[in-house]
């Protein structure tokens, strides 16, 4: 019998609206990519948001890729393993949720088969991860105040804001009038242009951890000549998106820092290399999220136990965003810190009766 493949969408409900500068959304959509054979279950999850608004890839493109291209071509090809993955990355452009979500699963069967697990493959150290709060953009700077405050109150290591022109240096004054030495920094989502130099100069009074993504993805000069004009480091986020890229970044000095997203460069393996290459270019790197439910979220967590993720992880409580998550136990952060369940030490334990009642008609 060859192995059976399954994708199945799901849409869970969120707690609050994820919001940045270009768009929001309150529901979380996912496709799971459940991989059956010789008795052997694997899971992988490709986690783009619904609407445009975060990336070209949606859950509706990401599901009809996986179901007319990525899945017919392995098939085709013999039901490789995961280098099939790596290989497919190479040749072709686009749909990095897609191969992230089923590299994902490729992998999970794989080392479960192998008996290993995917901190053996992944993961450094089993330690306590730290991780850090992001909030978003909210109507007044009393609700932001007000919020971090409430989610403060659960330890995180630090916390990140959001920001966009005329949405950055009131809010960061009324943050650090009311945190004066929490460590703190912004993401703009690649809201600003080189017109706002002064303004992003500005922000160094701040004494902000690190400033991410200011510029647009593809402007790694404008990034290069801004990091050249301010003391807090750049962090690239959305320009970061394959090993290729990065590379490129740490020749032009874009940035000291790299936001790694395992969905955004196609999977772990992708993920791994540039891990590997910060560390050999004395980048910094922190594991990031988009946010996704608790497959891919776990397997950012495995990774952010590597020696050169030098920050907290934006991976939060899956309580903070989702009314359930499909893993069991949900992921829980207490005092700013992560501890793996035992559960999910070797590989993430999905529960399939959460998956049947999210699963989307
Ligand atoms: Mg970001």
């Amino acid at each position: 019998m060859p192995p059976k493949v399954e994708l199945i969408p799901i849409r869970v409900p969120m707690t609050e609206p994820f919001r940045i500068s270009s768009g929001s959304v309150d529901t979380k959509e996912s496709i799971l990519v459940r991989i059956e054979d010789d008795g052997l279950i694997a899971w992988g999850e490709a986690s783009p948001m619904s609407g445009a608004f975060y990336s070209i890839d949606t859950p509706e493109s990401t599901l009809a890729f996986l179901r007319e291209e990525a899945i017919p071509r392995w098939e085709s090809a013999g039901h490789p393993g995961p280098a099939f993955v790596s290989e497919q990355l190479q040749d072709s452009e686009g749909n990095r949720f897609a191969w992230a979500g089923f590299e994902g699963a490729l992998w999970d069967f794989r080392l479960q088969r192998e008996g290993r697990s995917f901190s053996d493959e992944f993961g450094g150290e089993t330690k306590p991860i730290e991780s850090g709060l992001a909030v978003g953009i909210y109507p007044t700077i009393e609700k932001l105040v007000e919020r971090c405050h409430h989610y403060l109150m659960e330890g995180y290591k630090r916390l990140k804001i959001k920001i966009e022109p005329g949405w950055d240096v009131e809010p960061l004054k009324a943050i650090r009038s009311e945190f004066p030495t929490l460590p703190l920094m912004v993401d703009a989502n690649a809201a600003y242009r080189r017109e706002h130099f002064s303004l992003l100069e500005a922000l160094d009074e701040f004494d902000l951890m690190m400033i991410e993504q200011p510029l647009a993805a593809e402007d790694l000069k404008g990034h290069a000549d801004l990091q050249s004009r301010i003391g807090t480091p750049i962090c690239l986020d959305e320009s970061a998106e394959s090993p290729a890229r990065v590379r490129k970044a740490i020749e032009l000095g874009s940035c000291r820092i790299v936001n790694i997203k395992i969905q955004r460069v196609g999977g772990l393996s992708a993920a791994k290399a540039i891990h590997d290459l910060c560390a050999q270019e004395g980048i910094a790197n922190w594991m990031g999220t988009m946010p996704e439910l608790g497959i891919a979220s776990l397997h950012a967590l495995y990774m952010a136990t590597l020696p050169n993720c030098l920050y907290p992880t934006d991976v939060e409580s899956s309580a903070r965003w989702f009314q359930e998550d499909i893993v069991e136990p949900p992921i829980e952060v207490k005092g700013g810190m992560i501890q793996l369940p035992p559960e999910h030490t070797k590989r993430p334990m999905v529960d399939e009766e959460r998956v049947e009642r999210w699963r989307m008609a």
